[in-house]
């Protein structure tokens, strides 16, 4: 029995801190842990350039046990240079390189160590193999460096890693965490594809912190996408999602890393680290809100969006998916092309599915879209996928009218048509946004929505019709960020033509809707970017009686009110209510 019923939460102890710390001060820390998040288990390291001793992990393993606290192990696949060769290696973060005996060797010491000490242990994301010294190209020979890593790191996670370790402790329970930045796994050798299969369980990298001062520039709604794809990359047996305080810059940025995760029903909460974490102010508020989504999870079924087909080792327009997410619009990524089906029973199948440059790293990509869409399936593709298609002349033209010039246009207006209407009008936004040109035969395609300046416009949301069902091209701002600048009015339509489910939003961007397959769903709106307080309105089609509030275990208000229909027709029902940034809301369809 854990202190939270619907995951485990679990810190990551590093091995320069459990190399010194003293029974006395790990007293002190627990207390402090315990009174503000309720750790349930650590993952005690073994190595992080430096060793922590076996007397050491034996003091940490009986204080955390007689706390209640269980102990799995963990490794960070870095170090000080082993030779005097190395200096030759310039090698990322201390990673290692595997084409060098004495690393080898030193990698396989580690993993026995932490194998005879624990049952389980997770490997943190320095895993990844950059090093391009003499003997790793050597190594290489003809192949390209995305090849070779990963038929290395392929290699290293057998010999080095797996292998001594199931030598040494049989029932081990080995868990690779996978970075934040999926979209260039292949180049380090990173290979879910193949690893999942490899690798007993699997690990969410859930760290975005903060958008603007970061290097990555990571949307916030990667800490809920990425374990949605990790998920459906090994069903079952993705074992957590990670985050971290670095670089958040306010405490609201911090927990809603800690949110997302948990809005897609994660097993285990991971905080790294212990000691960065210990006398941390965002720390404190962390339990009570895990508390609170505690109770919330309790009433929330199996997460569900719009799929989005990414396969693995792909990269191209990169993150467009989150940046859609941040804007409102659901979405559920998974490693293989769903089968079409009126009925959604994702991953496997749904009557719709998103696609974007990622996908042209599937070659049988354009036959899969056009038996989908002949059955009856929506496929909603990025411009991106469009442009990308059509220079590559693999079929695409068959499907659509759309061609493209090079050309872009600079946009400030939008012209948009409610559903059901060719009556269209206008709304300004507040900075110049950049589309693709996207040229297509009137007539033979429909423009959903237009965005141009004065008496020219380009369309930025095309249909097309093929045997029972239809292509659908959005055109991308080239900067996504800019997704966000897009009129209310014009996203909302765009929420509406690509919702899954019976719900969409209509409101401002830099909000994201969760919706669950027991007609539940939750509203975040960012703390960061332009964010503010609003109203929004909920469409749900047809008939629906009410929407009831979801109270987590420590809701501000006890005894939520129902919200009634804000008006009603014979195709939907809307309600309206209020949002403020930093603050979840989660609520029950009631029919
Ligand atoms: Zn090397």
């Amino acid at each position: 029995m854990g202190n939270y019923r619907n995951f485990t939460t679990v810190m990551y102890c590093i091995a320069p801190w459990a190399a010194r710390i003293t029974e006395a001060e790990l007293q002190r820390q627990i207390e402090f842990f315990n009174h503000y998040v309720k750790p349930d288990k650590v993952y005690l390291e073994t190595f992080r350039s430096e060793w922590a001793s076996q007397e050491q992990l034996d003091l940490c393993k009986r204080v955390f046990k007689d706390h209640g606290i269980a102990v799995s192990g963990g490794i960070t696949t870095v170090t000080e240079d082993l030779s005097p060769e190395d200096s030759k290696r310039q090698r990322f973060y201390q990673t290692f390189c595997y084409s060098n005996e004495v690393h080898r060797e030193h990698l396989k010491k580690v993993v026995t160590y932490t194998a005879e000490n624990f049952d389980e242990f997770i490997i943190d994301d320095f895993f990844f193999s950059q090093c391009r010294c003499e003997d790793c190209r050597r190594e290489k020979g003809d192949r390209s460096w995305a090849e070779f890593k990963m038929d290395k790191m392929r290699e290293v996670s057998e010999n080095l890693v797996i292998k001594p370790a199931k030598a040494v402790n049989p029932k081990i329970n080995i868990i690779i965490k996978y970075p934040n930045w999926r979209e260039s796994f292949q180049e380090t050798g990173y290979n879910p594809a193949q690893q999942k299969d490899m690798f007993d369980m699997i690990y969410t990298g859930t760290e975005t912190r903060h958008p603007v001062e970061t290097e990555q520039h990571l949307p916030h709604y990667l800490s809920y996408s990425l374990m949605r794809f990790f998920e459906n990359t090994k069903p079952g047996k993705n074992g957590g999602g990670w985050f971290d305080p670095y670089e958040c810059y306010g405490i609201d940025t911090y927990l809603e890393q800690a949110y997302l995760t948990a809005f897609s029903k994660p097993r285990e909460i991971m905080l790294f680290c212990w000691p960065s974490l210990y006398h941390n102010k965002v720390v404190t508020p962390l339990g009570f809100r895990l508390k609170d989504l505690d109770g919330i999870l309790d009433k929330l079924g199996k997460p569900q969006g719009l799929p989005f087909y990414l396969p693995h080792n792909s990269q191209g327009e990169d993150h467009l998916e989150d940046y859609l997410g941040m804007a409102g619009i659901p979405l559920e990524p998974m490693p293989t092309f769903p089968a079409y089906a009126k009925t959604p029973l994702l991953p496997s199948s749904a009557p719709s599915v998103l696609v974007t440059a990622s996908a042209l790293e599937d070659r049988d990509i354009i036959p899969k879209i056009r038996n989908f869409i002949n059955q009856g399936g929506k496929v909603i593709a990025s411009s991106g996928f469009i442009i990308e298609s059509l220079q590559r002349k693999n079929g695409i033209e068959d499907l659509t009218s759309i061609r493209f010039r090079g050309r872009y246009a600079e946009t400030c207006e939008f012209q948009i048509s409610r559903s059901g209407s060719s009556r269209m009008y206008y709304r300004k936004s507040g900075e110049r946004i950049r589309f693709p040109v996207l040229e297509h035969r009137t007539n033979s395609s429909w423009s959903l929505l237009n965005a141009g300046s004065g008496d020219q416009h380009t369309s930025i949301l095309i249909r097309d019709t093929n045997g029972r069902g239809e292509l659908l091209t959005l055109a991308i701002p080239d900067l996504f960020s800019r997704i966000k600048k897009i009129p209310a009015e014009a996203l909302t339509r765009i929420r509406e033509e690509l919702a899954l489910g019976n719900i969409y939003l209509e409101g401002p961007p830099q909000l994201s809707l969760f919706t669950y397959d027991n007609g539940t769903f939750g509203l975040y709106p960012y703390t960061t970017l332009d964010s503010a307080p609003d109203w929004v309105k909920i469409h749900v089609k047809g008939k629906a009686s009410a929407l009831s509030p979801i109270s987590g275990d420590n809701s501000f208000v006890s005894e939520p009110v129902k919200i009634a229909p804000l008006s009603q027709s014979e195709t939907e029902t809307i309600f309206e209510f209020r949002v403020e940034p930093g603050d979840y809301q989660f609520f029950k369809v009631e029919v």
